[in-house]
């Protein structure tokens, strides 16, 4: 038997269950509040488009066959094909994935990239699977997602662990079943197959792109401030490295398994050669080196904190207790609207997810043009076009947050908001 884990709802301080979908809609809410929008409009945008459920039979390598739920979620296509990653982890459901769908809607939009949103996932622990089982896993479930992805459709690209060779494999089903090679199916590929050079980097390099401009706004000084990071996957270690070559102390890390603090500074690079070889962080030892656990890690006083690992690390029990003048969401919703709210009275800084990690989605957008041109960047255009694409988004979400006197996060989703808004006004309501 398949062992189904529902993740629990949490509660809120008033004890109310909530979802991700719940916050996110929030979000949601109170920007359509703030920029006055049409309730019809806004009653299309609070629904999921459409949502697929579906079951992968998985042949294991001992012989027996396992099942495991998966979905894939279009929030919003009024602005283009759908867009947005694909999660392999225990803790997935469908609330879930609806609440990354909006997010990603929100992420394109705030990018000003012509795509709509999408996730999906499957309900796994893919560290459990051998390669093999994870091959098999990931064909039959875009084999049973077949009909909603496309080129000019919906185009999956990794997230939580899923990775370039997921992506491989998912182009490579998507081929054989149309017959023909079809790079642009999904982005994050690897360079052989149509993939882009910096998209490995681009989620880290944006965020360290937005930390830099939110520095300079208020007129700090980047060189010797520190930065704790919890979750040390893609966008967190490359986030690490590159606010390490920015000259700034990296004091704290972490990974599913529990971090480390090292007062003088952690050294990136080997924190890296550590997990590529299947280590933990909390292997990295030294002088003034101690152990701290993921909520620790948190409340560690820095100047930069990064939560890069998933949903919900900071809440309205926590954020009080945070130390960082500036937060960097890296990771998909990572901050509830409790704790938004505790936080910005507090006066800190929040970069908030669907701005702050939106380099990955941006380098995705660039994939899937070099796809279809069939010409592709060198890494120094596509680090450059990026470069130029967050800081022209952090400006107009700062200018916003200014005249509107909000938080950052309200004024990302007013903008995202307002352009999804007049799109879906433009073309109206079918029939
Ligand atoms: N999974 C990433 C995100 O949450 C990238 C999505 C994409 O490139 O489509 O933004």
């Amino acid at each position: 038997m398949p062992v189904m884990i529902e993740k629990k709802l949490k509660t809120d301080s008033a004890n109310r269950a909530y979802s991700p979908w719940d916050h996110a809609m929030a979000q949601m809410n109170a920007a359509a509040k703030k920029i006055g929008l049409n309730e019809s409009i806004l009653k299309k945008i609070a629904y999921c488009k459409r949502a697929l459920i579906v079951s992968i039979p998985v042949k294991m390598d001992d012989g027996r066959v396992e099942v495991f739920e998966g979905y894939r979620v279009h929030h919003n296509v009024v602005r283009g094909p759908a867009k947005g990653g694909i999660r392999y982890h225990p803790d997935v459901n469908l609330e879930e994935i609806k609440a990354l769908a909006f997010w990603m809607t929100m992420k394109c939009a705030v990018m000003n990239l012509p795509y709509g949103g999408a996730k999906g996932g499957v309900r796994v622990d893919p560290k459990k699977l051998s390669l093999g089982e994870l091959e098999r896993l990931t064909r039959r479930y875009t084999s049973e997602i077949s009909i909603l992805i496309g080129p000019d459709r919906d185009i999956p690209a990794p997230d939580m662990y899923t990775n370039a060779q997921t992506m491989a494999w998912i182009m490579d089903t998507y081929s054989m079943s149309v017959g023909y090679s079809a790079p642009g199916v999904v982005t994050g590929k690897p360079l052989e197959i149509g993939g882009s050079y910096g998209r490995f980097e681009a989620t880290g390099r944006g965020v360290v792109v937005t930390v830099e401009e939110a520095f300079k706004q208020n007129g700090w000084k980047l060189p010797g401030a520190t930065a704790a990071i919890q979750g040390f996957g893609n966008a967190g270690s490359v986030a690490a490295k590159l606010l390490s070559l920015a000259g700034v102390k990296v004091i704290a890390v972490s990974d599913s398994k529990g971090g480390v603090i090292c007062p003088q500074g952690l050294d990136a690079e080997r924190l890296m050669a550590i997990k590529a070889k299947g280590g933990r962080v909390s292997d990295y030892d030294g002088k003034n080196v101690s152990v701290v656990t993921n909520a620790e890690l948190l409340e560690t006083p820095c100047d930069i904190l990064v939560p890069a690992a998933m949903e919900e690390q900071i809440t309205s029990q926590n954020a009080s207790r945070l130390k960082a003048k500036l937060i960097a969401e890296a990771a998909n919703g990572p901050t509830t609207p409790e704790a938004d709210e505790i936080l910005w009275k507090k006066n800190v800084f929040i970069l908030p997810d669907i701005l702050a990690n939106a380099g990955g989605v941006t380098v995705s957008y660039f994939e899937w043009v070099q796809d279809i041109q069939s010409y592709s960047w060198t890494e120094d255009e596509v680090n450059a076009r990026l470069g130029e694409l967050m800081r022209s988004a952090f400006h107009t979400v700062h200018q916003t947050a200014q005249q509107n006197n909000v938080h950052m996060r309200l004024a990302a989703h007013m903008v995202a908001l307002k352009r999804v808004a007049q799109a879906t006004e433009i073309r109206g309501i079918y029939p």
